[in-house]
């Protein structure tokens, strides 16, 4: 079979009640760009019924193709493994939640079409999310913009359209520490912001990044693409050599003036104080040699466990 001209790659988990509106507006959304079209869902070891129901979604929609992961390995795998299994010249990425609005494809279409540009990215400039969500959101998107050195890395997500250019870019980077948009930005190239309000989740869907998991992919990105814990580090140690200078100079000056025996609540004070930025010395030095040895395993990032294509 030829390659289409267009593929959308969506990674679905545990979102059956999704499923229907998902194809739904996907087809729609893509049908009105071009008949020649795949829509890849992605079943990232769903334990409920979305299986079930893209194969039965499938049966009326042959464009529509499934690849179905041995388990759940988590939402950047899953992109990458649609990624890897997309054939079309463009290839758009979106949440399969649809707080991503699958009609803002049209406008990525146009500006990648007769080569105007090489990546779309959705840029959200509104969202609607539980405001523990937001604050934790807004907080590690302006770190990670600060930090990370990245251009036009402020507030972008998975929402975005490649052309085989780009794609053949970020498709040669083979970190095992994943985080897409930030790995999208590295690539550079000829890149344009869309701008669009993130919806709310559809009533009586849950999030399926639980905060654990929010908290985990934020420590990718910023493990990945700043200096940032070391700097903490750095920091933190210079703050315990400025605490330790000035009890030097006042335990010092206690015994010039012959006010010793010092008390030992200061001296248990400074041993906590230098015993804890020891600790947090260790837990980011260990951070980076578990990183180091993750990358250095050189698993596979998922596994098939079948495609319905
Ligand atoms: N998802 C996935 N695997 C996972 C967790 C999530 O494929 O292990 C999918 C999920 O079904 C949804 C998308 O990734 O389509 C984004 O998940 P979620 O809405 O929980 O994340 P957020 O919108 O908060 O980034
Ligand atoms: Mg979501």
């Amino acid at each position: 079979m030829a390659a289409p001209l267009l593929s959308l790659v969506v990674p679905v988990y545990n979102e059956e009640a999704l499923v229907g509106p998902l194809v739904a507006r996907c087809v729609a959304a893509l049908a009105g760009l071009t008949a020649d079209f795949e829509l890849i869902c992605v079943d990232d070891g769903s334990r409920d019924d979305t299986l079930p129901r893209l194969l039965a979604a499938r049966a009326a929609e042959p464009r529509l193709k499934v690849l179905a992961l041995s388990r759940n390995f988590g939402h950047q795998a899953a992109f990458t493994a649609g990624l890897h299994a997309a054939q079309g010249q463009y290839v758009a990425t979106m949440d399969g939640d649809l707080q991503d609005p699958p009609e803002l494809l049209p406008r990525m279409w146009a500006l990648l079409r007769h080569d105007a540009h090489d990546v779309a990215y959705g840029h959200r400039t509104d969202r609607e999310e539980g405001w523990g969500r937001q604050v934790l959101i807004k907080v590690f998107h302006r770190l990670f913009r600060d930090f990370s050195k990245l251009q036009e890395a402020d507030n972008v997500g998975n929402f975005a359209m490649l052309n085989r250019r780009a794609l053949g870019a970020l498709l040669g980077l083979h970190e095992k520490n994943r985080y897409l948009p930030g790995l999208r930005s590295f690539i550079g190239f000829r890149q344009v912001a869309v701008p669009y309000a993130r919806q709310a989740r559809p009533n009586g869907s849950t999030p399926k990044m639980g905060y654990g998991r929010l908290f985990a992919l934020a420590l990718d990105a910023l493990f990945s693409f700043s200096d940032l814990p070391i700097k903490v580090c750095l920091y933190a140690g210079l703050f315990g050599m400025v605490v330790f200078l000035l009890a030097g100079v006042y335990a010092l000056g206690s015994k010039a003036l012959g006010l010793a025996p010092f008390g030992w609540t200061s001296l248990e004070l400074s041993i906590y104080f230098m015993g804890s930025i020891q600790l947090l010395f260790l837990g980011i030095t260990g951070e980076y040699v578990f990183r180091i040895y993750r990358e250095s395993q050189n698993r596979p990032l998922y596994f098939v466990q079948q495609y319905y294509a």
